[in-house]
């Protein structure tokens, strides 16, 4: 592992590359601040590098494709200097003056601040066959694997706006696409329900949950259970693509900062100020109610503008070493 040398010291790090990780970017290169962005190796962009169209991402009146977005982002955030690096964090230490934050390269960077974007993952069912499965009919992202389902019948699982949407891009593939939902009404918005029920190739059975999924090698059948009269019934299907939602991805620091009881990071009121000095968070992360790219790009502005505010309340200007161990554990110095 390499240890860098003690001057260099950076001023912001952001952990995390989707709206909020590349918005936070733009404005801190443009204060400035030389921001370093750890995108994740291979999950530079975010969620939006799955997705298709993106039509309500204001200023783009015709649509945007999710990809594009987020290339659009990182190139923008690059024009005003951002330090982009398509690597992963493995290892933080926020609670110190002096954050150290390990690269997947073993490469150890230290920063005054750090900000969190690191966004969500797909939830799983957590139902016998659903892992063992996984890759073999059971997917997670309609735009990687809709092209192996053509003309066949598959099951989409969830209710929102995220199941109605792999649905609708499924029926562009597969013969036949049933929606199954655990209860008898759609999260979803209307807009989209309205097309998922529109199309003549997408079908729903509610009150339904997926109790395993079956298969020799790949996908055959799916185990349901009705979720009011607790009937068990089988599908067969070739294909299931599990759209229940996200869960926000902490693991990296969960054991250092407060969180909340949704399991998102705490921060102070409507600022990004995590339970931790020097420690922001922005996007999904955080958010346990909106999770648009929109808000999650108005929380990215939003961390930006608290680390400037902090870094010019806390850092004094001729703080430009790290400090030793005994002051690498003492608290921040004001
Ligand atoms: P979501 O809105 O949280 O919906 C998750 C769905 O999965 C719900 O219907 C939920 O059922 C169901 N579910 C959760 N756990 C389950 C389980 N263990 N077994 C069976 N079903 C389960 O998540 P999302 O659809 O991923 O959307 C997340 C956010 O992104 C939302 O704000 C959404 O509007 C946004 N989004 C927007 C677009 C778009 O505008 N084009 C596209 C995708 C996502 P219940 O309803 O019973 O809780």
């Amino acid at each position: 592992m390499t240890e860098q040398t003690p001057d260099q010291v950076h001023d912001v790090v952001i952990v995390g590359s989707g709206p909020a990780g590349y918005t936070a970017a733009v404005y801190m290169a443009r204060a400035n601040l030389n921001p370093i962005v750890l995108t994740g190796s291979v999950t530079a962009g975010g969620e939006l590098m799955n997705t298709t169209d993106v039509e309500n991402f204001p200023g783009f009146p015709e649509g945007i494709m999710g990809p594009d977005l987020m290339m659009n982002m990182e190139q923008q955030a690059r024009r005003f200097g951002a330090d982009i690096r398509h690597e992963d964090a493995t290892e933080l230490i926020l609670d110190r003056p002096i954050k150290q934050i390990t690269t997947g390269a073993g490469e150890v960077l230290h920063s005054r601040a750090v900000v969190l974007a690191t966004g969500s993952a797909y939830r799983e069912l957590g139902v016998p066959g659903e892992k063992e499965l996984s890759g073999h009919g059971v997917s997670w992202c309609a735009t990687c694997d809709g092209f192996f389902f053509r003309e066949q019948n598959i099951a989409v699982v969830g209710g929102g706006d995220s199941a109605m949407e792999e649905a609708l891009f499924l029926t562009k593939f597969a013969s036949q696409v049933t929606v199954l939902h655990r209860r008898e009404e759609l999260r979803a918005s209307q807009i989209m329900v309205d097309r998922a029920k529109a199309n003549e190739k997408i079908t729903f059975v509610w009150n339904t949950e997926v109790t395993e999924v079956q298969g020799e090698g790949k996908v055959s059948r799916l185990i349901l259970r009705d979720t009011v009269t607790g009937e068990p019934s089988a599908l067969d299907v070739t294909g299931l693509f599990v759209a229940i939602g996200h869960d926000p991805r902490t693991a990296l620091f969960k054991d250092q900062l407060t969180l909340t009881a949704d399991g998102t990071a705490w921060v102070d009121g409507r600022s990004s100020r995590t339970s931790l000095p020097g420690v922001f968070a922005a996007g999904d992360v955080l958010d346990p109610t909106y999770r648009q790219a929109i808000t999650a790009a108005g929380s990215g502005c939003v961390a930006a503008l608290d680390v400037e505010h902090w870094l010019a309340d806390n850092v004094p200007t001729d703080a430009a070493e790290v400090p030793s161990e005994t002051t690498l554990n003492s608290p921040v110095p004001l």
